[in-house]
Order: structure tokens, then C-alpha cells, then sequence
């Protein structure tokens, strides 16, 4: 079951071979249930690959193919020698499990030596990750961007995304009507508490001064507060706080 489907488009790799068990925190109830598990068990290791030479993975949001992976076993930094010795020594105080071994140690560094998958003349790019790292794998058909050669998404279509996103809100904010909520953009009922700016309108200036008002309430106390720090900015000092209608009949 290594087989990648039409639409899937990474599959999670590493260094250290397939697990053939799951470690697995308690037990399922029942026997079919447990069944399933297992059936789950298979399935999610079928989406794991291990890191060879020819394998593609993303990095910086390119395709690239791996030539050659090193085990630094033998010669490592100081700082890894001093990571894995600091392993050596909490181990010794808890004697929990086995000992750690340099050979198995899930921080152990390796080298991944790669290649532009769109370009393997070039010079080739040296990656140091521990074992324990993800790699985003992906199958030998991908998608690229045409425009600029990046894996979807890819930073034109980030950038047209949140742009889009900016725009719809700025035209829902557009179409609130005057009086109502600038944060949610709904009607404040006479019974509902409000926070008031006064002053133009900052966020509508097409609306008359005194215009931006809010619901008092913990749901829409994001707008308030981000109208109050452009609101301090212009020279603000304090919002009126109205009561609602409620408020006045208890006080009378
Ligand atoms: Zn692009
Ligand atoms: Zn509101």
C-alpha cells in the first residue's frame, strides 16, 4: 500500500523506516472496534514515506529530489554531543526505559543532500534536520505554478487570497447601516449597551460624525478595541459609554 492517490498531495516522510506498530495510548472497548484500529493502524503507515535518494520533498516551497542522505553518526557538533549527553544523564537519574542509544536517538542529525527536482544540474542544497523531523513528501506527478514555478499554494495566490479576503471584508464593513453595530454590523436594540467615539467616523467616513457606535458586548469588544487604538492615535481621550434602556428603567 505505498500508492498515492489522484488528489493526494503530500504524504508525511522521515528517516527512520515505517513503524509496523502504532504506539498506541490504552485499548479500544470492544473487538470490532479494536478490529478497526487496526485496519487504521495499516492504513496510516501506508502514508508514511522513508527518505531515500530519488524521493521528492518540499522545501521553500519547491520540489526537491533528494540524492543522497548522510548519517552523521560519528561526527557530530558539540551542541548535539551535548544534547545527547544531557539525554545520557536524565536517563541515569530516572532509569525510565531503555538506555539512550547515539545510534537510535530520535535527535540525531542527518544530511539530506538534494536537487531543484525542476533542475538537477544545479548546485546541490545540504539540509541538516534531526530524526525526528517531517518531511512533506510528494508523488512524482505534481502541481506547480506556472507563473513562478512555486508549489501551490504558492505566494502569488497567498498574496491574491488575502487580498480577496481583505476586500470582502472592507465591503461588508462598506455596507453597515448608520446606527448599527460597526463591529458586527447589526442593530442596537434599546435594551443592548453601547460604546460610542465621538467624533468623524474613522472606519466610515462616508457616515456622519458621531456615528461610531458599538454593541458593549464581549462579542464585538475586537472591533471596539482595534477602533480605539486608531480612535488614541487621533488625539481621543475617553468613549461614551451609553447605558441601555434596561439600565435607565433599573435606575429610575
Ligand atoms: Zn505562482
Ligand atoms: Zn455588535
Amino acid at each position: 500500500m505505498t500508492r498515492w492517490y489522484p488528489r493526494q498531495t503530500t504524504k508525511k516522510g522521515g528517516i527512520n523506516p515505517p513503524v509496523t506498530k502504532w504506539n498506541r495510548i490504552g485499548e479500544s472497548s470492544s473487538a470490532s472496534r479494536r478490529y478497526q484500529d487496526r485496519v487504521h493502524e495499516k492504513l496510516a503507515i501506508a502514508g508514511y514515506v522513508q527518505l531515500t535518494p530519488g524521493v521528492i520533498f518540499i522545501y521553500e516551497r519547491a520540489p526537491w529530489r533528494i540524492v543522497e542522505i548522510v548519517d552523521r553518526l560519528q561526527d557530530w557538533d558539540d551542541e548535539h554531543e551535548a544534547m545527547f549527553a544531557g539525554i545520557l544523564r536524565a536517563w541515569e537519574r530516572s532509569q525510565r526505559g531503555d538506555k539512550p542509544e547515539r545510534a537510535t536517538w530520535a535527535g540525531r542529525p542527518f544530511v539530506v543532500v538534494a536537487v531543484p527536482d525542476q533542475d538537477p544540474t544545479a548546485k546541490p542544497v545540504h539540509l541538516e534536520a534531526p530524526a525526528h523531523y517531517t518531511w512533506q513528501i510528494l508523488p512524482e506527478h505534481y502541481l506547480i505554478c506556472r507563473a513562478c514555478g512555486e508549489l501551490p499554494p504558492c505566494r502569488h495566490e497567498e498574496a491574491e487570497t488575502s487580498a480577496d479576503r481583505e476586500m470582502a471584508r472592507t465591503e461588508v464593513l462598506m455596507e453597515i447601516p448608520a446606527g448599527h453595530c460597526m463591529s458586527c454590523g447589526e442593530h442596537i436594540t434599546r435594551r443592548q449597551k453601547s460604546t460610542r467615539f465621538p467624533g468623524p467616523n474613522l472606519w466610515r467616513p462616508d457616515l456622519p460624525e458621531h456615528s461610531a457606535i458599538f454593541h458593549a458586548r464581549e462579542e464585538c469588544s475586537d472591533g471596539v478595541d482595534r477602533y480605539r487604538t486608531a480612535w488614541e492615535a487621533r488625539g481621543g481621550t475617553r468613549p461614551q459609554t451609553t447605558l441601555s434602556f434596561n439600565d435607565l428603567g433599573e435606575a429610575s
